[in-house]
């Protein structure tokens, strides 16, 4: 979702102009209306042409709520847990 502090790659987000409710989950939400949001969320992501920097972003600076790059703050933090190799 585009912030207030600009990036560059966000003039291009296909997310521009789409209610965020759409990207971050209502504090109630649970169980298959979270499951549909987030399956909505990632399809907008998946036609985004800066998906990889948006994700980038979010991992980089550990977004803790919504979907971002395609990844629901629950994949993040499931790939944030993954060691390095090496
Ligand atoms: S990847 Fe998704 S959240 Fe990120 S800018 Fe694109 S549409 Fe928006």
């Amino acid at each position: 979702m585009p912030l207030i502090e600009v990036y560059e790659w966000q003039h291009s987000a296909a997310c521009t102009g789409l209610d965020s409710s759409v990207f971050f989950s209502p504090s109630a939400e649970r169980g298959a209306a979270k499951h549909l949001r987030e399956q909505g969320a990632k399809a907008v992501c998946a036609r985004c042409p800066v998906v990889h920097e948006c994700r980038e972003h979010a991992l980089s600076v550990r977004e803790p709520y919504g979907v971002w790059g395609g990844l629901t703050v629950e994949e993040r933090e499931q790939l944030q847990r993954v060691p390095k190799a090496g």
